[in-house]
Formats: structure tokens, sequence, C-alpha cells
């Protein structure tokens, strides 16, 4: 495995999350200066504004997992599974350079979701 490659896609990623995260805080720092204080408010006041702060939560947690397997790079466990520590498949990788599980446990895990 490439982890130079993975890093780079890695930190590409990352540099454009925070790219948008920043715009879209901005926006909602333009709302939130009237009055949020009743969620209610909040959703009426915008669709547009609810939407992208629904983005934003997800855009978060993506920051989050990229910034776990840009730790896994440098501690040298990067593509391996959490959960049996077995190695994820590099084509799964390519797709989501920052997931955690093997495609059997990832399998497993949607299912207890259910
Ligand atoms: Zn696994």
């Amino acid at each position: 495995m490439n982890l130079k490659e993975f890093q780079e896609i890695l930190l590409a990623r990352k540099a454009e999350i925070e790219k948008i995260l920043y715009s879209i805080s901005q926006d909602i720092s333009e709302i939130s200066s009237c009055d949020i204080k009743e969620d209610g408010d909040f959703a009426v006041a915008s669709m547009d504004t609810s939407r992208e702060f629904n983005v934003y939560i997800k855009l978060k947690e993506e920051l989050k997992e990229i910034e776990d397997a840009l730790e896994k790079i440098k501690r040298g466990d990067y593509g391996i599974c959490e959960m049996c520590d077995d190695y994820i498949n590099e084509e799964r990788l390519k797709i989501k350079p920052f997931a955690k599980y093997c495609i059997k446990c990832r399998t497993i895990i949607e299912k207890e979701q259910r």
C-alpha cells in the first residue's frame, strides 16, 4: 500500500473540507447574529441555513475521521480494521480513505444498527 498516496488524498480532502466549513460558518454566524435561542425559529428562519447546518455537521464528522486516519498513518496502523485487525481492502480505501473497518466488519456493524 502506498501510504504517501493516501496521505495526500486525505490532506487534500481535509483542506477542501476546512474551506467549505469556513464559508458555511461565515453564513451561519450571520444568521445566528439574529436570534437562534429558540430552535424552532432557527429552522423556520431559513431552510437553506438548516440544510447548510446539516452539511456543516456532516463535514465536521468527516474531518474528524480524516484526522484520525492521518494519525493512523503517523502511528503506522493505517488501513487496518479496528474490529478484526485485518487489512482493509485497498480498493475500499481508495473510495473511502478514512474507512475504519474492513468490508466484513462494516457489514456486521450496519446490520446491528438496523
Ligand atoms: Zn474487520
